[in-house]
């Protein structure tokens, strides 16, 4: 992509209301438009952020069995009222037709999700299966102040499994927590799993999985030694104390942000829709469902919290928009038509370039500008490079970069993982 065809620009200030640093650095680097409080659109760069995590999510869903559908959003109140969540869930957006009918906007979608799996699984044989969605959740949040971590209108994935048994479900839930660990590593996070009850769902066993941040809204303690984490909310466990789990390490405090968790629902949502199977001696039965959320905008959130510096932002090779940012620096017709060749011969080799050609934009600015967006590899071509033999190429990561021939940079490409 020409940066200068780019359809957005980066802006020196954010909205002045707007107090969060992932939300700020997003709208300068222009990969997020404001529309209101909680309210973002994604543009160009954020777009194919939230792809590519999107399909991290996807192909680690698809590995464990889940099969993808999208549901509706806009929802008939009906199967709201039927849960009893329609009086009782507090975010949940109503809405009035102008023939007064009344629908919900989705903010989760088990009142969806579970009358279409009774219309298709209508045998214990077609047990276990998990359906999951990528989708916008619309949620009436009162506080909206840390940007794309906590929308009115948000995307998760939502995944919804149906077991004949217990045990069934307690094997799935083993398989669906390392599949989530694999996809916040694969993200570039690292994730914690906590130990907490299902809050407003449940009482029985759920996992959060929290990432360190200080822009985070929860309160967690986690230990120095072994993985144990914990939500201070439903802890007894305090900072400073010594580990329960591994009786070694000891408890530290940390702000992090929840960007997943999963629930045993078990037969709550069955029950009210009267799903029922037979089990092969003919007894009827209620299948045990378990919830499966990520929360893909709140993760493009927390990566620009928790990743960036004071530059701006710094994005991991697996989600950045692009891999290399290319800037041509100068009006000299050598560097531009060396630069264009090497443009050129990225695209050919299949490598996501934002290629920085725009003309009469002095050098400062561009690494400035390459900076706030965060590409991971910067590759500099100008007058002074050629003089030291080819590219100049810098990781985001690192202050000081190095030249190296076109050639000896290709190849470094070629081999990056
Ligand atoms: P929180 O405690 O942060 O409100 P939650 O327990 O309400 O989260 P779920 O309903 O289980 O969350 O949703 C699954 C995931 O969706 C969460 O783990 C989080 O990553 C994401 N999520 C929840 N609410 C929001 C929101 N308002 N904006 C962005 N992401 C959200
Ligand atoms: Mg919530």
């Amino acid at each position: 992509m020409r940066q200068s065809t780019l359809f957005t620009k980066t802006r020196k200030e954010a909205p002045a209301d707007e107090v969060s640093k992932n939300a700020e650095l997003l709208i300068r680097a222009a990969y997020i438009h404001k529309e209101m409080a909680g309210v973002y659109s994604y543009l160009t760069l954020g777009m194919r952020v939230l792809h590519k995590i999107e399909q991290i999510v996807r192909e680690e869903m698809d590995v464990i069995g889940g099969q993808e559908i999208l549901m509706a959003t806009l929802h008939p109140s009906e199967p709201w009222k039927q849960t009893g969540a329609w009086d009782s869930v507090d975010v949940l957006f109503k809405i009035q037709s102008r023939t007064e009918k009344e629908y919900a906007l989705g903010q989760s979608e088990e009142e969806i999700v579970t009358p279409i799996a009774k219309e298709y699984l209508t045998s214990y044989k077609d047990l276990p299966k998990a359906i999951y969605q990528i989708g916008s959740k619309y949620r009436d949040e009162l506080r909206a102040k840390s940007g794309v971590m906590r929308g009115r209108e948000f995307r998760m994935k939502d995944m919804y499994s149906f077991h004949a048994t217990q045990e069934d479900f307690d094997t799935f839930y083993a398989i669906a927590k390392s599949a989530y660990l694999k996809i916040f590593e694969r993200a570039g996070l690292t994730a914690k799993a906590t130990e907490a009850s299902g809050g407003a769902f449940t009482t029985k066993l759920s996992y959060e999985f929290m990432v360190l941040t200080d822009a985070g809204e929860d309160d967690i303690v986690y230990c120095d030694s072994c993985t144990h984490c914990a939500n201070v909310e439903v802890s007894d466990q305090k900072e400073g104390e010594t580990c329960s789990r591994c009786t070694k390490g000891k408890l530290h405090a940390a702000k992090a942000s929840e960007v997943g968790n999963i629930f045993d629902l078990g037969q709550k949502y069955t029950k009210a829709f009267d799903f029922t199977l037979k089990t092969p001696d003919g007894e009827e039965f209620f299948p045990i469902m378990g919830c499966f959320g990520i929360g893909t905008t709140r993760m493009v959130g927390v990566v620009a919290e928790a990743l960036s510096d004071n530059k701006g932002l710094v994005w991991p090779q697996s989600i950045a928009p692009y891999s290399v940012h290319l800037l041509a620096l100068g009006e000299d017709e050598k560097v531009k038509s060396e630069a264009e060749a090497i443009y050129a011969k990225l695209t050919e080799a299949g490598i996501e370039v934002l290629f920085d050609d725009r003309a009469g934009v002095m050098a400062g600015e561009k690494f400035a500008d390459s900076d706030l967006i965060g590409i991971p590899l910067r590759a500099v071509v100008s007058s002074r490079s050629f003089e030291a033999g080819g590219v100049e190429i810098k990781k985001r990561t690192e202050e000081k970069g190095s030249v190296v021939s076109v050639e000896e940079f290709m190849k470094l490409l070629a081999t990056r993982d």
